[in-house]
């Protein structure tokens, strides 16, 4: 997978320094609390923004991942047992920190029987009883498509509950490999507003990996026509020199008419070079449940 020519970055694609306060601060509260967040694990491009103001993604469950996808930077292979203290010191980071609105996510755990629904639960409730006030959304891996997994999750309420496509149905299995596969995902989606019709589900993709706009376009009307409320749409970057190369990069023009293009089709749209499906999540939540706010 490995490319000696890399495309140059285009100059609209900016990250931020780390190391101001916030940032500090937040390093501090998540190694205090020996947990892991996606910004780190992902090399996200957004953590000096997120982690200044405060937010973060928490990873639960470890920080091996027993898939293999070819533009993820998670390490995979044989994951550790879980722990069961992991929630309550979620929600102690989360009330350290004050956020209002926690993103949980997790690495995929095929080794466990429900792929690890009750822990995200077991995650939610213990947000919420120590910050009564706080809004949880939850990035899942697909279950293998477990419908009482699914349920257990949904019991606990999440305010948003998302799991990303990641590509365009064209390129998903170049990049991910089975038991992933693009039905499985949408219909993973699909099944959570069959279960609960006023659940709020966010899916979020990247483009850069070989698709062109029509791909785009086409993935759009599949995410509207499974009646989800939210999609993001990304760049994507490398994450190292051994991981899939960015084949193009897609212009600030493109990603207006995917946010026009989904807004037509009765979806939220969050799409730019930056944008991840938890970057700026309480914003777009709030547009959806506070319209006015
Ligand atoms: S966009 Fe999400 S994953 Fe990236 S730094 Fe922000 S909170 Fe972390």
């Amino acid at each position: 997978m490995a490319d000696s020519k890399q495309l140059k970055r285009p100059n609209w694609i900016k990250t931020r320094t780390t190391g101001v306060d916030g940032f500090k601060d937040t390093l501090n509260v998540i190694k205090t609390r020996g947990l892991h967040t996606v910004c780190e694990e992902d090399l996200c491009p957004n953590i000096g923004e997120c982690w200044k103001n405060k937010t973060a993604t928490f990873l639960i469950m470890g920080d091996v991942c027993t898939r293999n996808c070819g533009f993820c930077n998670m390490k995979t292979g044989r994951p550790f047992a879980l722990d069961e203290n992991e929630p309550d010191r979620v929600a102690e980071a989360v009330k350290d920190l004050g956020i209002k609105y926690a993103v949980i996510t997790s690495v995929t755990r095929d080794d466990l029987e429900d792929g690890g629904a009750l822990h995200f639960a077991n995650t939610i409730k213990s947000i919420r009883k120590l910050n009564p006030d706080t809004k949880v959304e939850i990035l899942t891996p697909d279950f293998k498509g477990n419908v009482d997994a699914i349920k257990t999750v949904l019991e606990a309420k999440p305010n948003v509950f998302g799991h990303n496509m990641e590509v365009v149905k064209e390129f998903h299995s170049r990049v991910k490999k089975p038991p992933s596969s693009y039905d499985a995902s949408i219909n993973f989606l699909k099944k959570i507003k069959e279960i609960e019709p006023s659940s709020i589900t966010k899916t979020g993709v990247i483009v850069g990996v070989g698709e062109n706009k029509s791909d785009v376009f086409r993935f759009i009307d599949d995410v509207a026509e499974a009646k989800l409320d939210v999609l993001t749409i990304g760049q994507y970057l490398t994450p190292t020199k051994s991981h899939s190369p960015v084949v193009r990069y897609a212009t600030l023009e493109e990603f207006a008419e995917y946010e026009e293009y989904g807004k037509k089709a009765g979806l939220k749209v969050f799409a730019g070079p930056l944008v991840r499906s938890s970057y700026r999540a309480r914003m777009i939540y709030d547009s959806i449940c506070n319209p006015l706010n």
